[in-house]
């Protein structure tokens, strides 16, 4: 595997996930309003602007429990292309809102915090791949969904966890392939396809930080947990590749995107789990199932880029519209290629292997 040098500007020291009513109570004393108040105000707003609320999995219990739709990445993507709202507010990090325009050019895409960046994303720009493909040239482009816009209009296809392998088989095996940006994803796919690709150093620094050997000692501290793994935001990446390489018990441990870890969790006959991904899923799970026990395999994942968008934040975003998200008409033209080439190829219904 050939593997360019990481371009990321160096970890980003997690943060504490701040409690909903701690977070609240901050957002009342700088709004000079009550918690429920501010939760009025967001829930007139949006009927004022025909607004939808869409919301990452990641994001703080409060937003989660305001929004209309909440989603991982590709299901966001697709709860856009599907909406006939005038007001499109994207609540997760910059990618996806941008991807949310080029669905819908003619709305209003709104993203209460224009800083939640993430760091997978910008671990490769347009440049660089432009300069990477004249490396390879005739090279398949097969971009993960955690990139800008500007790095899915240089790519042939655009994919997610669930369907990468599905899309990397259907490549023609005399065609070269670059595979960006996650470097355990692409190593992982690698090893189950047994294609071999030209892979992009990136890496999510949350989950980079996921240690395979803390989450087989939490394990062995909850033995009747099982491990459910989330595929998607890149987010699980070096876990995926620990478990496919056996340095990771496969017993008792899945790999299943955000729906199906919420339904295996609730078909299941165990009623405890150790999660490995970003902490923010719990309050769903935890929400669906009150009566089973959630725990995060590492509490520190935590992005602090998706812990940006707030209540307060929300709240102003629909008053002012704005801030907008605009992508360039002729960037957001090919990019929408790599993209409808991810919305039709479905994600595997059960796990990713
Ligand atoms: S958790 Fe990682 S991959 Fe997901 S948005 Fe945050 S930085 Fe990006």
């Amino acid at each position: 595997m050939n593997r360019k040098e990481s371009r990321n500007g160096g970890a980003v020291a997690p943060v504490r996930l701040v409690g909903p009513m701690e977070e609240l109570r901050r957002q009342e004393a700088a709004a000079q309003v009550s918690a429920p108040a501010l939760l009025d105000q967001i829930r007139a707003l949006r009927r004022e602007r025909d607004a939808v609320i869409l919301a990452h999995n990641y994001q703080v219990p409060d937003i989660q429990d305001i929004a209309d739709f909440v989603g991982d990445s590709l299901a966001l993507a697709q709860a856009a292309a599907r909406t006939d709202a005038g007001v499109i507010v994207m609540c997760g990090v910059f990618f996806m809102a941008e991807t949310a325009k080029i669905l819908n050019p003619e709305r209003t895409v709104l993203i209460p915090d224009v800083n939640a960046g993430c760091s997978l994303a910008d671990s490769i720009n347009a440049d660089q791949l432009r300069t990477w493909k004249g490396e390879h040239p005739g090279a398949v482009v097969v971009s993960y969904v955690n990139t800008t816009a500007a790095v899915k209009a240089e790519s042939d296809y655009c994919v997610t966890s669930g369907n990468a392998e599905d899309v990397i088989r259907s490549i023609p095996p005399d065609r070269e392939i670059l595979f960006l940006p996650d470097a355990f994803l692409g190593a992982y796919l690698e090893r189950t396809t047994g294609r071999r690709m030209h892979v992009w150093m990136g890496e999510c620094h949350v989950h980079a930080g996921i240690r395979p050997d803390e989450i087989e000692a939490r394990r062995a501290a909850n033995p009747d947990a099982e491990l459910l793994i989330h595929p998607e935001c890149g987010c699980t990446a070096q876990v995926l590749w620990a478990r496919s390489a056996g340095t990771i018990d496969q017993s008792r441990s899945f790999v299943l995107s955000t729906e199906k870890m919420i339904t295996h969790a609730r078909q299941s006959a165990s009623n405890q789990f150790l999660v490995a991904t970003e902490s923010g899923i719990l309050h769903r799970l935890q929400k669906e199932m009150p009566d089973k026990r959630f725990e995060a395999a590492d509490p520190g994942a935590v992005c602090r880029y998706m812990k940006m968008i707030t209540p307060l934040k929300l709240r102003d975003a629909l008053r002012d519209l704005h801030p907008c998200v605009e992508v360039d008409p002729e960037i957001a033209c090919r990019a929408r290629v790599a993209i409808d080439r991810m919305l039709a190829v479905p994600a595997r219904q059960q796990s990713v292997e």
